[in-house]
């Protein structure tokens, strides 16, 4: 796998957790979280693992979605939708996407987005209304589906942190909710 081991996040938040698979999630002061993830090329036990952690990790912190460089692992692995009413103690596959590659359909709208690197804050951005998405399945098959409004926001703004985008530089500062 193309992983590297990232530095120990100098910042990330001490919060003691239960749950064994929680990751701590680094915040938006890292500088890690600016720069683009790795394509996964090996879909061993191993990708698995940081799949799980990830779900688990999201629903910990009642997030939408959850990108793989906010847990300090530099890959294409997003998860969306996962919220508080589906504990994960479930298969993670429902909610993972590995190397995503979205198509934007519809018109763009505004939505108010929290992210879990940057707790306490919100941000208005525009967002296309639908998406289509192509992506790998844990076992490297590919696989695609669409979806829209919140999720398909949520799609978007995982996307941008495989890009090393983060949402303070999408859109401006407002009160609201959080996504991931
Ligand atoms: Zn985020």
């Amino acid at each position: 796998m193309t992983e590297r081991t990232l530095p120990a996040p100098v910042d990330a938040p001490m919060t003691v957790r239960q749950n064994p698979r929680y990751r701590p999630i680094y915040l938006d002061t890292y500088p890690f979280l600016r720069e683009r993830c790795m394509e996964v090329k090996i879909f061993d036990e191993r990708l698995r693992k940081i799949a799980e952690a990830m779900v688990h990790t999201c629903a910990e912190e009642r997030g939408i979605g959850l990108a793989a460089n906010q847990v300090g692992v530099r890959l294409r692995i997003i998860v969306v939708g996962v919220t508080r009413r589906k504990p994960p103690a479930l298969t993670p596959d429902a909610y993972v996407f590995v190397n995503p590659e979205l198509k934007y359909r519809g018109k763009k709208v505004m939505h108010t987005e929290g992210c879990l690197s940057s707790p306490g804050r919100h941000f208005a951005i525009s967002r296309y209304q639908r998406v289509n998405v192509i992506y790998q399945d844990l076992d490297g098959l590919p696989q695609r589906c669409s979806a829209s409004g919140i999720i398909a926001a949520c799609f978007q703004h995982e996307v941008d942190h495989l890009e090393g985008i983060l949402p303070a530089s999408r859109g401006r500062t407002v009160p609201g909710r959080v996504i991931g």
